[in-house]
């Protein structure tokens, strides 16, 4: 399996994250990535290779320009007002005030490109977004040249992020950004696979009205859970798009092997489909001891997640998404990759 990473992820290094009412230290830390690199090694899965440099094209044909444009100025338009903390969002374009208007202020602007209020700015996360997206796009250009899998190893993780807003610790949709490409260099039907706790808000929104992306997420019920406001099983689709988006909502407690019934269902639905290439966005926040999820899954299980994964048989790029318990991040992240290639 091609294993795509760069410790340049460091340059995003954001110092406060608004949690429980205070500014913490963020749980989408450098650190995860260094307790995944250490168990890919002693499980033998092979070398990492760096990302190469791809056109921001391939990243515009997702995001909308005027929202990068926003994203590599931020931190600089920030600093220009004078404030002293990293860049977080205190205003949004709510229910009652749904203004088109972007404003000039950076506050303003923040808000309008904001979907959440946790996620901070600082120097140089734009960078390593940009980067976090070669990765995933080497990963996907891998298969193109006739691997059947890949890993991109990539922090800042992608799914949160629609075609213009960032959030939930995302900012370019590295999923989505892998999935176009695919489609792009010869690949036909994409099945795109959130295994994240999380729902996949971001990518969800990016192919809502297309039918050459098939998008399912398993993810705890957004009644409960961020990010609140899309998620629902009644949401599959619009125009082109009805009957190719998937929703599973799962409630509080749930465990692998009510978990892994759902994922039965969506890879049946891929088949039924013929989809010719898989994208994961693998989070494993679904673990058991998660401090930010709900849900049980246990660090032998993410095997058979791999196992299950690999049964659909087609060509896959797994595109790293979340988990925050970092410490055992690594274990969880190498038996889902290991379950997959002992098929
Ligand atoms: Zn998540």
């Amino acid at each position: 399996m091609k294993i795509i990473y760069s410790p340049h992820h460091t340059q995003h290094n954001t110092k406060t994250e608004l949690s429980g009412g205070e500014l913490v230290a963020p749980y989408e830390c450098a650190s995860r990535m260094d307790y995944v690199c250490q168990a890919l090694q002693e499980y033998g899965l092979g070398k990492t290779t760096e990302p190469l440099e791809f056109p921001r094209c391939h990243v515009e044909k997702i995001h909308d320009k005027d929202y990068l444009s926003f994203l590599d100025n931020c931190w600089q338009q920030w600093q220009a007002t004078g404030m002293s903390g990293e860049a977080i969002p205190t205003i949004w374009p709510s229910r009652s005030m749904p203004s088109n208007h972007i404003p000039r202020n950076i506050e303003g602007q923040i808000g309008y490109y904001a979907l959440a209020g946790e996620t901070a700015i600082a120097k140089n996360t734009a960078q390593a977004a940009w980067l976090s997206a070669n990765i995933a796009l080497t990963a996907a250009h891998s298969l193109v040249q006739g691997e059947h899998s890949a890993f991109a190893l990539a922090r800042p993780p992608g799914h949160h992020a629609s075609k213009n807003q960032y959030g939930g610790y995302c900012f370019i949709n590295n999923a989505a950004v892998a999935a176009q490409y695919l489609l792009d260099n010869g690949f036909q039907r994409v099945a795109l696979m959130d295994v994240d706790f999380h729902h996949g808000n971001g990518t969800q929104d990016i192919f809502y009205e297309r039918n050459d992306v098939f998008f399912s997420s398993i993810h705890g019920d957004p009644l409960d859970a961020f990010p609140h406001f899309l998620g629902h099983a009644d949401e599959t689709g619009i125009g082109a798009g009805v009957g190719y988006n998937l929703n599973h909502p799962l409630p509080q407690g749930t465990p692998y092997a009510i978990w892994s019934e759902k994922l039965e269902q969506s890879l049946n639905a891929f088949r039924n489909y013929g989809a010719d290439v898989l994208v994961v966005s693998l989070g494993l926040d679904t673990y058991e001891h998660d401090p930010i999820s709900f849900f049980k899954v246990k660090t032998d299980e993410y095997v058979n997640m791999g196992t299950t994964l690999a049964g659909l048989d087609i060509p896959t790029v797994f595109i790293m998404e979340g988990g925050y318990a970092v410490e055992k991040l690594g274990h969880n992240t190498a038996n889902v990759l290991q379950g997959f290639l002992n098929v």
